[in-house]
């Protein structure tokens, strides 16, 4: 009961502070990447014209170079805060499957999980078992995919990093830091803890502990970009990769120092040369995607003041842009 009392104030105020080949080659190096997807593509002679992603709200993006796609978290159900409070939480399976239709997706080559809160977790095992996909993550988000009986060929664990191969995108999943919350929460959303295994078949919001938080760099001929999921950052961690775009959560961040802005921003934006920015993990993710996402209340999280801070840096520091993208809105970075 208390759990759930402080479950209510810890919505209230922002949890938001938060392909057809035979086999899989599993390695785990930087020289020798996994290839990671069950999907041949059908004429790897040709190059791919464009990259293009798509946003359907908090983390969840699409990335597609017409050859190969992949999925990060994948969350559409977004459970309201009434659902929340009222214990047992489970994927829309009919929403996830018309909004896969919407989003024209029948395959993906890759689902990769940021991390294990039920934003990020909650509904990629169904969208791996519907696109017959591989899910990355940590060994938590491994086992709420086992909790959902998704195929062990099916769920790949990845520890501190690990580089991944779909077609011709090269990911790499690097360990990094989740947004740091006030004490109360971080006990409450499971901060700095691990989803052992059973994990329950009819979990709760307090089940889906972090289980570690990742970030995600996309190389890729054409241009490389960065999923930063959660706003946490370790120093230097991303000094040896570039990407021109970067998609940067922003979730709590207004609650943050200023100070720390700055240094998420430099150990991000500035570590890896962002030339632009697209902001995500700012909308409320207790309501609907809809047609269009909506920020959470202003007192809860500031994502007007967030976007103005980013978009400020932008163009003052980085010498670069702020675009900012709705749910279902797809844009062609290369
Ligand atoms: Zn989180």
């Amino acid at each position: 009961m208390i759990r759930r009392i402080f479950s209510l104030l810890l919505i209230i105020s922002g949890l938001a502070i938060g392909l057809m080949a035979s086999a899989f080659y599993l390695l785990n190096s930087e020289t020798a990447p996994l290839v990671g997807s069950g999907h041949q593509i059908e004429n790897p002679s040709v190059s791919p014209q464009q990259l293009t992603a798509t946003f359907i709200g908090t983390t969840t993006l699409l990335f597609s170079d017409g050859q190969s796609s992949i999925m990060i978290d994948g969350f559409f159900t977004r459970p309201s805060i009434k659902t929340l409070m009222k214990g047992t939480i489970k994927p829309d399976i009919p929403l996830i499957k018309s909004s896969l239709k919407r989003l024209n997706v029948a395959q993906l080559d890759g689902i990769l999980v940021a991390h294990s809160h039920h934003d990020h977790a909650m509904d990629a095992p169904e969208v791996a078992r519907l696109t017959n996909a591989p899910l990355f993550g940590s060994e938590s988000t491994a086992n709420i995919a086992r909790s959902t009986g998704l195929p062990e060929a099916q769920i790949e664990v990845v520890d501190e990093k690990r580089s991944l191969l779909f077609g011709h995108f090269k990911v790499t999943m690097i360990k990094s830091k989740h947004t740091p919350v006030p004490k109360p929460l971080a006990w409450l959303t499971g901060h700095g803890k691990n989803i052992s295994s059973p994990f329950p078949s009819q979990p709760k919001l307090t089940d889906y502990n972090e289980g570690g938080s990742y970030v995600m760099h996309i190389q890729h001929p054409l241009g490389n970009a960065l999923v930063q999921a959660s706003s946490g950052y370790i120093d230097g961690l991303l000094d040896a990769y570039q990407a021109d775009v970067v998609f940067l959560g922003i979730a709590g961040l207004s609650k943050q120092p200023d100070q720390f802005k700055q240094d998420y921003f430099n150990a991000t934006l500035a570590a890896v040369g962002a030339k632009k920015v697209i902001p995500i993990h700012w909308d409320n993710f207790m309501r609907p995607i809809g047609d269009a996402l909506v920020p959470p209340h202003s007192l809860i999280d500031d994502i007007p003041q967030s976007m103005t801070d980013l978009s400020d840096y932008m163009s003052h520091e980085a010498k670069g842009s702020f675009i900012l993208m709705q749910a279902w809105d797809t844009i062609t970075l290369y």
